[in-house]
């Protein structure tokens, strides 16, 4: 970012301090939070000064993002929480991710013997997966936390029940999906006015949300999982409550699906990147493992030694690479024995690496690579696919809190789609998620739909760790771009040295083994995209905005740097316990 850029960010985060909390910025002691919204990163904050720790402070600024993000996530989804846990020195993961009901079979999305059209798939009873998140959260508080649902969910209640004014992010974002809510009658309800977008400066309550909220801090998980509010999910979700002339196919969703569904505390992926060791989030996350396969790739480059323009050039060839791997290898891994280990082996990458040109662009798609030789068993090769991969939508949330004690989280939690299927749960608030359309809809393909499967993800949330300490966490929504903001994001701050807010700021570039990088409105006529066009890169042609990251960095001096974003999805929100000039 130039100079002027970053006076006139601080100037404005500066400015936003004294006009309200949101500041993308803030560095001090004691806890730290951030996210994509004031309210939430208070409510982290809230719970860690009543004594909670970062588990407990997580949990409450994602319940609160339900009601103030309820188009990137919410109780109607899932998703993947990393945690470092400074007493025991380790990180576990929460894996919540929603599963495939049980009467799921591979055609799911297949129709007169051809694939579904897209949005008509989200839009539907059928990509609605078991939701995870209230289990996820569950599992984090008992595990590892130290307050009930009733106090972690209070700081949400309260935002819910008084209301918030909607921002212009928040009104577009309905605006791009009237035509989904105008489907289903309690959608409508909540986020449409007479059929249009609600306005910006609206007050927006939502008393149903609170009640649900209420009602998990009275009776417990079970109350999510079992009787009425199942039976409700369950009753939206195969016979689709819509809007009159309009019909959306069913599933086949049971009230034993919702009782049977288990989130798994799963071990991190692990790998290590010039002094640092990374976590990150396993199958069937494929976040961790490709990043870590194209940081492996880049370890290789003297990176520290080159220009800028010449490190995005491998930056964007190494994620090509490691993306081909992704495409045709992985999967939940309770269905298919992913070759992890060979993709994450450094000899792998030495090999791999000979792939890249150093000084020209891959013409378009590469194949993905034989990862087979380098897995402890190499015995039974999945057979690689070459397929294009299936559309994927880009949203979700990332958050990120510490707490005094030096816990760590790191949580991505999504229900796919802008507005997930469209649906919300009549008389409870909560939109249900798509995320069974993060499937591939053709057999074969170790990603296809099965009964009980968890559908890919791209979700990264990251913890890395220098001498054995929390050095910083990174995370991002925005689907496949996920995996490549955090890729950049993490070249950014080490191989090109720039503190994280600058790391996060810099324009995105997402190459995903396309024949274009995607890039955001206003990067193609700059200087920097210009160098790499000269290297052979080629953009496309329709520039948008790529993620919305949160990150804390872990300062030798004890600090804490928390860092939202300065310009996307609004402006994000960052806090500290005890603010440190
Ligand atoms: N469904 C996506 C995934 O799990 C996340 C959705 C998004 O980020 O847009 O990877």
């Amino acid at each position: 970012m130039n100079r002027l850029l970053r006076i006139s960010l601080l100037l404005f985060a500066l400015a936003s301090t004294a006009a309200h909390a949101k500041t993308p910025l803030a560095r001090g002691t004691g806890g730290a939070a951030a996210t994509i919204s004031e309210q939430a990163t208070q409510s982290a904050i809230t719970i860690l000064d009543q004594g909670g720790n970062a588990i407990d402070a997580a949990v409450a600024a994602a319940a609160t993002l339900g009601v103030t993000d309820p188009f990137s996530c919410g109780i109607g989804g899932g998703g993947f929480m990393v945690v470092y846990l400074a007493k025991d020195r380790r990180v576990i993961t929460i894996d919540h991710r929603e599963t495939a009901p049980a009467a799921t079979t591979p055609t799911l999305f297949i129709e007169d013997g051809k694939e579904m059209e897209f949005d008509t798939a989200v839009a539907s009873g059928l990509s609605v997966g078991v939701p995870g998140t209230v289990r996820g959260w569950d599992e984090a508080l008992r595990r590892y936390g130290t307050m009930s649902f009733e106090q972690v969910l209070a700081p949400a209640i309260d935002v819910a029940e008084r209301g918030f004014r909607i921002d212009a992010n928040f009104s577009t974002l309905v605006a791009r999906n009237e035509g989904k809510f105008a489907r289903f009658p309690a959608a409508a309800a909540l986020y449409l006015q007479n059929g249009k977008a609600i306005r910006p400066g609206t007050l927006l309550r939502n008393p149903d949300l609170a009640g649900t909220y209420r009602l998990l801090g009275r009776d417990g998980v079970d109350a999510f999982y079992e009787g009425p509010l199942a039976r409700a999910v369950v009753d939206t979700v195969n016979r689709p409550p819509t809007a009159p002339g309009v019909s959306v196919r069913g599933s086949r969703m049971t009230l034993a699906d919702l009782a049977n569904y288990e989130a798994r505390v799963r071990l991190p992926v692990h790998s290590t990147y010039r002094g640092y060791d990374l976590y990150g989030m396993p199958l069937p996350s494929s976040g961790g493992v490709t990043v870590f396969e194209a940081l492996n790739l880049l370890e290789g480059f003297d990176l520290a030694s080159m220009s800028r323009a010449q490190v995005e050039h491998l930056y964007l060839e190494a994620s090509r690479l490691a993306f081909a791997d992704r495409d045709a290898y992985l999967a939940d891994p309770e269905f298919v024995d992913a070759p992890v280990a060979g993709l994450l082996s450094k000899d792998y990458a030495t090999q791999r690496r000979a792939l890249i040109d150093a000084s020209h662009a891959a013409s378009g798609p590469v194949s993905a690579g034989d990862p087979y030789p380098f897995q402890q068993d190499p015995s039974q090769p999945l057979r690689p696919t070459t397929r294009v991969p299936q559309p994927e939508s880009a949203h979700t949330t990332h958050l990120t809190v510490s707490d005094k004690d030096g816990n760590v989280v790191a949580y991505t939690f999504t229900i796919e789609d802008w507005g997930g299927s469209g649906m919300v749960v009549p008389g409870y608030g909560f939109l249900l998620n798509n995320e069974l359309t993060d499937f591939d809809f053709t057999a074969p393909h170790p990603n296809i739909p099965e009964a009980g499967k968890r559908p890919r993800s791209s979700m990264t949330p990251t913890i890395a760790l220098k001498d054995g300490k929390p050095a910083f966490s990174i995370g991002s929504p925005g689907g496949s771009t996920i995996i490549t903001t955090v890729l950049q994001t993490i070249v950014n701050y080490i191989d090109l040295g720039m503190p994280m807010d600058q790391a996060i700021d810099a324009p995105r570039m997402s190459q995903r083994n396309g024949g274009t990088t995607d890039i955001e409105p206003g990067f193609a006529s700059t200087m920097q995209a210009k160098a790499l066009v000269a290297r052979g890169q080629r953009w496309s042609d329709q520039p948008e905005e790529i993620g919305a990251a949160n990150a804390l960095v872990f300062n030798a001096d004890g600090t804490v740097t928390a860092v939202s974003e300065g310009h996307r999805h609004g402006v994000g929100s960052a806090q500290v316990q005890t603010p440190k000039r």
